[in-house]
C-alpha cells in the first residue's frame, strides 16, 4: 500500500503586510513508521493559535451565551429599576405572571433620542481614534509571522471626553444625569450595534479579510461568528478594529456611566454617599490605569490571541459598560453608607488589589522589553529561554519570567485583579446579590483564562511550557490552585 501522504499545510504563497513576501512550509506526515515527519510538529508547535475544532456542544454554547447574554443585561436593568435590585423579587414576578407577559411590561423601549446620541458618541470616539496625535505602539508577532502597529491615544481621548463632558455639565449644556436616565434606551442602541459589529466582522472575513492567512475558520458558522474568524480586522494600514472596539467606546465610557449615576444618587436622594465615591475611585483607577498604559495592553491575551466576533464586539461593546457598573447603577437606587472603619478597609483592600494588579503586570512588560536584562524585586529577573515558530516557518525566541510575582503563581496578575474587584462590590454591602455580580463573574472569567491561556501557551512552547510550570508550580494561589 503506498505511503499515506496527509499535506498538513500546502506549500502557499501570500503577500503580507508592504509587500512581504510569505511563504508557508509545508508538513507531510506519512503512514509508514520507516518515513520520518518532514516537520515536526511537537515542541515548539506551528500550529499554536490555529487549531479550532469545535464539538457540537461548544457550537450549542455560544448560541446560548448569544442568546441569553444581551437578556441578563436587560434583566438587570429591570431588577434596578422597577426591583430595587432585589433578584428574588424580580424572579418572584417572573415565575408568577408568564416570561412573555413580564417582557412585555417591563423590557426597555427604543429610544430615538438615545440612539442619535449613542451613534454620535460613537463617531466622535472614531474620531478621536483617528485624528489624535498618536505614537505608534507594535504588537506582538501574530501566528501568521505579521508585526502590526497601533495608535496610542486612549488617555488623551479619555482625558477630551470627560473634560468635554464636565464643561458641559459647568455650563449647563448637560445634564449630568442624563446617561442614567436614558440608560434603557442607551442599553437597546448598544445591543443593535453590538449585534451588527460581529455579523460586519464575520461578512468582511469572508469577503475582504485583512490577513487572510490568520484567520481561524472552524467549519462552524455559530462558533465563527461567536469567537470571530479575523484576528486583526483592519481599516487601512491602522485603524485596528479590535483594539477600537475593545479600548474606546466601551471603556471610555465606563467612567462617564460611574459618573452618571452618581449625579443620579444626589438628585434622588440629595446627597452622595462614601460607597458611590469608592466604587468610582477604583473603577477610574482600573481605566486610568488601562489607559496609561495601553503599550501593555498590546501583549495581553484580547490583543495577542483572541479573534475579532462577538465575544470580544459585543462583550466591549454592550457588556462591559452595561455589566461592569452594576455596582454605580445599584446604588443611585439603593445608597449604602459606610462607616468609617468600613470604607478605610474596603479602600484599603482595593489599593492593595489595584496595586498588585499593576505590579504584576509590569513586571512581566519590562521583562519582555528589557529581554530579560532587568531586576524583579531587586535582583536580576530570573527567565526560562523559550521558542516558538510561526506560520512561515520562523523560529522566534521568547521570555517566561519566573522570579518576583510571576515566580509566585503563573496568574499572579488575576488574583490582583479579584481582590479589587471583590473590595468594589464589598462597597455595595450585603444586602442583595445583583451588585456582587461583577466580581462573581470575574471569578469565572479569569478561572477560565488561566485554563485557556495555558492550553495555549502549551501549545505555543511545548516542552518549555512544561519546565516552567515545574519552577511555578501554582496557577493563582500557593497551595489553594
Ligand atoms: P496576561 O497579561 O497574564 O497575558 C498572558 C500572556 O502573557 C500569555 O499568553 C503569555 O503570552 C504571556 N506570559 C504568560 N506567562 C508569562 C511569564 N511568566 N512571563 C512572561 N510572559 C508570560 O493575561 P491577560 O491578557 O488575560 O490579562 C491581562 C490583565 O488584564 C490581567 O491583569 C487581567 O486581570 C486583566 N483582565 C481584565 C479583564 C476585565 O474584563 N476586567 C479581562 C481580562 C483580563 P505569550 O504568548 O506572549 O508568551
Amino acid at each position: 500500500m503506498p505511503d499515506l501522504l496527509i499535506r498538513a499545510n500546502t506549500q502557499k504563497i501570500a503577500y503580507g503586510e508592504k509587500g512581504i513576501l510569505r511563504r508557508q512550509r509545508t508538513i507531510s506526515v506519512s503512514s509508514n513508521p520507516r518515513v520520518k515527519l518532514v516537520s515536526k510538529v511537537s515542541s515548539p508547535n506551528v500550529g499554536w493559535g490555529r487549531k479550532q475544532q469545535p464539538t457540537w456542544s461548544a457550537s450549542l454554547t455560544c448560541f446560548g451565551i448569544i442568546a441569553f447574554c444581551p437578556i441578563l443585561v436587560f434583566f438587570s436593568w429591570v431588577v434596578l429599576e422597577e426591583f430595587h435590585g432585589s433578584l428574588i423579587e424580580a424572579l418572584e414576578a417572573l415565575v408568577s405572571s408568564s416570561p412573555w407577559d413580564f417582557a412585555a411590561k417591563y423590557s426597555p423601549k427604543l429610544s430615538l433620542g438615545a440612539t442619535s446620541v449613542y451613534l454620535g458618541w460613537l463617531l466622535m470616539q472614531a474620531v478621536l481614534y483617528n485624528y489624535l496625535p498618536s505614537k505608534l505602539s507594535t504588537g506582538q508577532l501574530t501566528p501568521a509571522g505579521y508585526l502590526l502597529q497601533y495608535y496610542t491615544n486612549g488617555l488623551t481621548a479619555w482625558v477630551l471626553t470627560h473634560v468635554a463632558f464636565i464643561a458641559s455639565v459647568y455650563f449647563s449644556l448637560a445634564d449630568p444625569a442624563w446617561i442614567a436616565k436614558n440608560w434603557a434606551g442607551l442599553l437597546i442602541a448598544t445591543n443593535c450595534y453590538g449585534f451588527l459589529l460581529p455579523a460586519f466582522a464575520y461578512i468582511k472575513a469572508h469577503i475582504a479579510p485583512t490577513h487572510a492567512e490568520d484567520r481561524k475558520f472552524s467549519g462552524s458558522i455559530l462558533y465563527d461568528f461567536y469567537m470571530g474568524i479575523e484576528f486583526n480586522p483592519r481599516f487601512g494600514k491602522y485603524w485596528d478594529f479590535k483594539l477600537f472596539h475593545n479600548g474606546r467606546p466601551g471603556i471610555i465610557a465606563w467612567t462617564l456611566i460611574n459618573l452618571s449615576f452618581a449625579a443620579y444618587q444626589y438628585e434622588k436622594f440629595g446627597y452622595i454617599t462614601n460607597s458611590m465615591v469608592l466604587v468610582n475611585i477604583f473603577h477610574a483607577l482600573y481605566v486610568i490605569d488601562f489607559f496609561i498604559n495601553e503599550d501593555w495592553y498590546l501583549r495581553t491575551i484580547d490583543i495577542c490571541h483572541d479573534h475579532f466576533g462577538f465575544y470580544l464586539g459585543w462583550g466591549s461593546i454592550v457588556w462591559l459598560p452595561a455589566m461592569y457598573t452594576i455596582q454605580s447603577q445599584y446604588l443611585a437606587y439603593n445608597p449604602v453608607t459606610l462607616s468609617t472603619p468600613g470604607t478605610l478597609i474596603i479602600l484599603g483592600m482595593g489599593l492593595g488589589g489595584y496595586a498588585m494588579f499593576r505590579s504584576v503586570n509590569s513586571q512581566k512588560d519590562i521583562v519582555r522589553r528589557t529581554k530579560g536584562n532587568c531586576k524583579i524585586w531587586g535582583r536580576q529577573a530570573k527567565v526560562l529561554k523559550c521558542s516558538y515558530i510561526t506560520a512561515d516557518g520562523k523560529k522566534h525566541e521568547s521570555l517566561l519570567l519566573h522570579s518576583g510575582w510571576w515566580g509566585f503563581s503563573r496568574h499572579a496578575n488575576y488574583l490582583g485583579d479579584l481582590i479589587l474587584s471583590y473590595s468594589t462590590c464589598a462597597a455595595c454591602g450585603t444586602d442583595h446579590v445583583l451588585p456582587w455580580f461583577y466580581a462573581i463573574y470575574m471569578t469565572i472569567l479569569l478561572l477560565h483564562r488561566c485554563i485557556r491561556g495555558e492550553e495555549r501557551c502549551a501549545e505555543k512552547y511545548g516542552e518549555q511550557w512544561e519546565e516552567y510550570c515545574k519552577r511555578v508550580p501554582w496557577a493563582l494561589i500557593p497551595g489553594i490552585y
